[in-house]
């Protein structure tokens, strides 16, 4: 019997099949397949899944975490990187902890106020924080125990993954990408929160000593001076640990700027960014790294979760990490040498028509590197053929189960690049990426933009069920012995399919889109299936009008739990509305209006959505009664929101800017206000 909650150490997470009643780690083992042996709830008896409990939460913004079970009781994260622990039975609270992230600082975040989760290790629980904290609490009472800064606040870091305790070690990244940082891994004594080691992903100031030998070798991938901004590189998301092999595998993030031509500007593969990196776990030394996007110019991070699966391939057995990252192609490596075994796109691409698996490369097409003065359309985008939306591997089926985004974006390299503080830095050309409302052009655009579930088949390469989704940005995975696939939908449902040939079992109506990866767990004996919903993240947040292609949902932020034979029952859903706009006068000329479409797109559209509309998690401004008064100055320049995360432009942007950001958001709230766009 455990003698303290969130008893968890490495045997026991190494050893997860013994106890399947819990979910320990992240993606239940070091492996991340997020597979359980569990089987009580099946395909014969999913029908009678119901409702056991919900726990309604304090925001309004996106909800990413993976809840951690042990022994009875949940812990997980919510937006703002607090921290919840309840009886897994009942949902009863038994503690929480608010990490108090100032406000102000999710102007540094790229991707909304979000957090992926914690995690547990010897009677306490781990959280990174929005502004770049590693936070160890007792897991009996929720007190912090101790806490440490893992980023140097001068720069704009923000911590939205979970961590991982591999060996005693906390190891937990950073993001930043779009910010100007330098991305790095570190680890931290899970008892002291002393740093153990940390691991750069890109080359510092090469005026100074490198950090390691790779780095050396890496610096030589890259021209210019990439430091000034930091390189990017960032580990925000995946890391995985071998117990077999003692590796710790982690994915990196985009160089800063995106457009390698203002980040490198004579070329170079720009190591280790956009790659998949292996490292010792007790020192951070590198052991090997494969690059999936040599000098990448499409945001196309590498920070996918990574899972480890023993797979027989052409009558060989092998040990393999499997990825299926931004870019669109599956990745199957040897995780002993990181030598490319396979890679195959699991849905439409544009950029490349293939791997060549002799240099593990990939073949770029003549549309890839946007030279024209035409905006390219490129598939995927920045969103990514596949985000942090955990997929998962069932070792009874074979199949990885992934949530696929079909989303294309226009990329346009403007005429110079100057890096910004308080915008984000892509060097791309903001305007021309923009949603064009030419009723035909637009809606050619939105209808391409799509989601599905795919069953994928990691050793022939090749899907093996599809489930279309009206839109991006759907639900993690959740694999089970049960032969059930269970994800959430970004239009407003929980659902289970059978795992084998995706036949739809069971479908729950959620209320707002469902985003997070799933849990299954015993708790008094009886299985529970577990999900945190609440719309958010970046693609509302940034994609504006595209987002609605996934259903127009509010936030509603709720852990929900299921049983069989559950009869408990959600409040009433409260209707969204969208009320006809009304034009306002707008006595700007063209041109201010067309100065400030460009900062909006640069400084606003990143929160309050593409060419001013909002995917429904931030205000839309185009609503906003401070288009009519001198609110509107106040909040933009003397930042009177920035508890919320508004805060003050006045460094970077002066009234007459504002001015014009609110003619352009004027503009486009009369464009909308035509009832024939409508
Ligand atoms: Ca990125």
């Amino acid at each position: 019997m455990p003698i303290k909650p969130a008893d968890v150490n490495e045997s026991r997470i190494i050893n997860a099949d013994h106890e399947p009643g819990n979910w320990m780690a992240y993606g239940r083992t070091y492996g991340e397949q997020r597979f359980s042996p569990l089987n009580q709830i099946n395909d014969q008896d999913v029908s009678q899944l119901g409702l056991a409990w919900y726990y309604d939460l304090d925001t309004n913004r996106g909800q990413e975490a993976t809840p951690i079970v042990v022994d009875g009781v949940m812990y997980f994260t919510s937006a703002w990187s607090k921290v919840f622990a309840l009886n897994a039975a009942t949902g009863k609270l038994l503690w929480s902890y608010d990490p108090k992230v100032p406000g102000n600082w999710a102007v540094n975040a790229c991707c909304d106020v979000v957090n992926r989760g914690v995690t547990a290790w010897n009677g306490k629980i781990f959280v990174g924080t929005l502004d770049g904290r590693l936070i160890a609490l007792d897991a009996t009472t929720g007190r912090r125990v101790w806490e440490t800064l893992t980023v140097d606040p001068n720069f704009r870091y923000t911590i939205t993954g979970a961590p991982r305790v591999v060996k005693g070690k906390v190891i937990i990244g950073n993001g930043g990408g779009e910010f100007g940082v330098r991305g790095y891994v570190s680890a931290y004594d899970n008892e002291t929160g002393k740093l153990v080691w940390r691991f750069y992903t890109v080359p510092g100031d090469p005026a100074k000593p490198f950090e390691s030998p790779i780095l050396a070798r890496a610096a030589k991938t890259w021209t210019g001076e990439w430091w000034k901004l930091g390189g990017g590189g960032t580990v925000w998301n995946t890391i995985a640990y071998d117990p077999e092999l003692d590796q710790l595998y982690i994915g990196t993030g985009n160089g800063t700027p995106w457009s390698a031509k203002f980040r490198s500007p004579k070329g170079g593969d720009n190591l280790l960014t956009c790659s998949i990196v292996a490292l010792k776990p007790d020192t951070g030394d590198y052991l090997w790294h494969y690059q999936e996007d040599p000098a990448d110019a499409w945001d196309f991070d590498a920070d996918e979760d990574i899972i480890l699966a023993d797979l027989v391939i052409d009558g060989r057995a092998r040990q393999v990490l499997m990825q299926a990252p931004k870019n669109g192609f599956f990745y199957v490596l040897d995780r002993t040498n990181g030598a490319l075994i396979s890679a195959k796109p699991y849905t439409f691409v544009n950029w490349a028509s293939g791997v060549d698996l002799r240099t593990g490369r990939p073949v770029e097409t003549a549309v890839a590197r946007y030279q024209g003065a035409d905006p390219a359309p490129i598939v995927p985008g920045p969103v990514g053929a596949h985000s942090w939306q955990p997929m998962s591997y069932s070792p009874v089926t074979h199949l990885a189960y992934i949530p696929v985004n079909d989303a294309g974006f226009k990329y346009k390299l403007p005429e110079s690049f100057e890096a910004k503080k308080l915008a984000p830095n892509y060097g791309i050309d903001v305007v021309a990426a923009g949603l064009p409302q030419d009723p035909k052009v637009k809606n050619a655009i939105l209808a391409t933009v799509k989601g599905k579930l795919v069953a994928w088949d990691p050793v022939q390469q090749k899907a093996v069920w599809t489930m279309e989704r009206t839109g991006p940005w759907n639900g993690g995975t959740l694999a089970t012995a049960g032969n059930l696939v269970f994800e959430g939908t970004a239009g407003g449902n929980f659902e289970a399919y059978r795992a084998n040939n995706g036949e739809k079992m069971w479908s729950f109506r959620a209320q707002t889109g469902v985003m997070a990866g799933p849990v299954i767990y015993q708790a008094s004996g009886e299985e529970y299936v577990a999900v945190l919903a609440g719309w958010g993240g970046v693609f509302p947040l940034a994609a504006g009008e595209v987002s609605f292609a996934s259903g127009r949902v509010r936030n509603v932020s709720r852990m929900l739990v299921f049983k069989l034979g559950g009869k408990a029952s959600l409040p009433p859903a409260q209707a969204v509305e969208y009320p006809q706009l009304t034009a306002l006068p707008n006595p700007a000329s063209a041109a201010t209006i067309r100065k400030g479409e460009q900062l909006f797109q640069s400084y606003c559209a990143e929160c309050h959505g593409d060419v001013a509309v909002s995917g429904g998690v931030l205000p839309d401004l185009r609503r906003s009664s401070t288009l009519a008064d001198d609110t509107w100055f106040e909040i933009v320049l003397q930042g009177d929101l920035q508890s919320q995360g508004m805060v003050s432009f006045s460094k970077e942007l002066s009234r007459d800017d504002a001015f014009a950001i609110r003619s352009y958001v004027i503009f486009r709230r009369n464009q909308d206000a035509l009832p024939e766009k409508r």
